[in-house]
């Protein structure tokens, strides 16, 4: 097990009312207890709904609250229905999921999801950056020329990398019980390391995470990569003892 800092992220998606803030106090009781709890860090990204009430709720404690998404434009605007960086700062909200494979399908371009990165590292909000590719690019062996477009066009060279945490989540395995092969995984999350040196310059990277299907099980398969800095949970982050067992299998 390598020693940096692992990061553990549930993005619920379309799901959630007040009362489950119960899922989130039960994670963060397990934590406080956890003997392995200085080796990793736990975000929960609620919808824009219950943002608020759980920032609250959650400030300094062992868990961050995240938003899933936000518009991409400053402070506010005419634009009905969307949630500016700034709106979701406000909130006392720490992180926002950008570029999520759900949001590049509504529409959102490598353009777009630069401008989001942009204005809520503005508005210091940290990143949570996904990139990934779909199944057909997978087929084609064109999963590292994506992924270095998905970098190279969302990303300034002069933003703050410290900031940011990037998420892989190859769009196959979202939701769909099937995750990589661990070697390809490796080299995809190493090669995504290098981009990162070679774009900015720089020996240190931002962590990086897979996201696809993670569960209790499917996270044996991840224990001895150790270049893996952490993992989206999608399905699983919806019940704290799923998310709960994710953790514990991670460090048994
Ligand atoms: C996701 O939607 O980001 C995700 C990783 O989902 P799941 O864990 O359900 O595959």
């Amino acid at each position: 097990m390598a020693n940096n800092m692992k990061y553990f992220i549930g993005n619920w998606k379309m799901f959630g009312v007040p009362k489950s803030i119960k899922i989130i106090s039960k994670i963060n009781s397990y934590i406080k207890k956890h003997k392995f709890n200085k080796k990793y860090k736990v975000i929960i990204a609620p919808p824009f709904t219950l943002l608020e009430t759980f920032s609250k709720k959650f400030k300094n404690t062992k868990i961050s609250i995240s938003a899933q998404n936000c518009y991409q434009k400053d402070y506010f605007s005419s634009d009905t229905g969307s949630i500016s960086p700034y709106m979701i700062k406000n909130l006392g909200t720490k992180f926002v999921i950008i570029g999520h494979s759900d949001n590049r399908d509504q529409g959102d371009t490598d353009k777009i999801i630069k401008k989001k990165i942009n204005i809520a590292l503005k508005n210091n909000l940290k990143v949570i950056f996904c990139i990934g590719e779909n199944k057909l690019q997978k087929q084609k062996r064109k999963t590292l020329a994506v992924l270095k477009k998905q970098i190279q066009g969302s990303l300034e060279r002069k933003i703050n990398k410290d900031n940011i945490v990037v998420a892989y989540e190859p769009i196959w395995s979202i939701g769909t019980g099937i995750v990589p092969n661990p070697n390809d995984l490796r080299k995809t999350v190493n090669y995504i390391k290098d981009e990162f040196r070679n774009i900015f310059k720089t020996k240190k990277t931002p962590p990086v995470l897979y996201g696809g299907s993670v569960d209790s099980q499917t996270i044996e398969i991840f224990l001895d990569i150790s270049e893996i800095d952490g993992f989206l949970i999608g399905g699983a982050s919806k019940s704290s003892k799923n998310f709960i067992d994710i953790i514990k299998n991670y460090y048994k």
